[in-house]
């Protein structure tokens, strides 16, 4: 893993637990669905489910 991918990572996950506390936690950032769980358990700290982040690119 290259320095910058740790970086980002960090952040990713600095962001999860600021939406953890806001109660986001779980919710995609793009349609404002629920998260499925087998893809948290995959990327703890994901911002949106596949669909979205595919729209994202
Ligand atoms: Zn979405």
């Amino acid at each position: 893993m290259q320095r910058g991918a740790i970086e980002q990572a960090l952040k990713e996950i600095d962001a999860a637990f600021a939406r953890l506390e806001q109660g986001t936690y779980g919710i995609c950032q793009g349609c404002g669905r629920s998260i499925p769980v087998e893809r948290l358990e995959i990327l703890p700290y994901a911002r949106c489910w596949v669909p979205c982040q595919l729209r994202a690119g």
